[in-house]
């Protein structure tokens, strides 16, 4: 659960000194010293943890190491997971400093590069980035993007890839508007409003290709499934995703997650 000062962890937090940012935790706001990190001790420290918090390579969730043989998790292994991908990572749990950065994020784009350093380490940690052809963003919706001025997912998939060997492409596309999605829905319901909310870009070429899907938050997967179909009816041979974080805890649905700023 610790991390050493001279980590890839901490390395990540101090090359956030090269922006040019007021002196305040990017996470929580505290002030911290002219020489200090933009994230303060707290928030570094609560980060590290998160980041350390075990979960299964196949469906994403988080069980307890006692549950999880070889990092895939008894249901994946009994093939009872609602959902399974070819491969799972994510930089940790939706929750605390992890949070509030995402959070942040979304109204700003100075984050990019952290959190793009972040969830190529959680890659690096799970795959070999050589073995994949192609790394796709899944895209905001269009009324969110105008909203923003800017695409997310994109620019942390940029982000995330200089630190690995592979390309970027925005073959994925929104096909229509993407009404809001409740983690109460039943599943089937969020299914059916999401069938068809994606296409393929002209003159994407994905037949036989080992494909990375690139997302911000997930709650309850439905998008990401949707996009992977998208993906596999175009000829995609293998489909894995990598995120910031995982919605795991039910209750933080209703108390603490801001549904008009995540995934689903
Ligand atoms: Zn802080
Ligand atoms: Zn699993």
């Amino acid at each position: 659960m610790s991390a050493r000062p001279d980590s890839f962890f901490f390395q990540a937090v101090r090359r956030l000194s090269d922006l040019l940012v007021p002196r305040v935790c990017m996470s929580c706001n505290a002030s911290v010293g002219i020489e200090a990190p933009e994230l303060c001790d707290t928030c570094g420290w609560e980060l590290s943890a998160l980041v350390a918090h075990p979960y299964c390579t196949y469906c994403g969730e988080g069980r307890g190491p006692h549950l999880l043989r070889e990092g895939i998790c008894t249901s994946c292994q009994t093939g009872d997971s609602e959902i399974r991908y070819s491969k799972f990572v994510r930089v940790g749990p939706y929750s605390g400093s992890l949070r509030r950065l995402i959070l942040q994020y979304k109204h700003e784009f100075v984050l990019d590069r952290f959190l793009g350093s972040l969830l190529a380490h959680a890659i690096q940690g799970k795959l070999d980035p050589r073995e994949i052809d192609l790394w796709i963003p899944i895209p905001s919706h269009w009324r969110r993007r105008i909203q923003r001025g800017f695409q997310p997912t994109r620019l942390l998939a940029n982000a995330a890839l200089q630190h690995l060997a592979g390309r970027v492409e925005p073959w994925l596309e929104s096909a229509r508007y993407l009404p809001p999605l409740h983690a109460g829905m039943k599943s089937t319901d969020r299914a059916a409003m999401i069938r068809g909310a994606f296409r393929l870009a002209r003159g994407a070429r994905l037949r036989g290709k080992r494909i990375m899907l690139i997302d911000d938050v997930t709650t309850t997967g439905v998008t990401l499934r949707e996009a992977r179909r998208t993906l596999r009816e175009g000829g995609a041979r293998w489909v894995g995703v990598a995120v910031l974080a995982k919605v795991v805890e039910l209750p933080a649905l209703t108390s603490g997650v801001d549904p008009s700023a995540q995934g689903q």
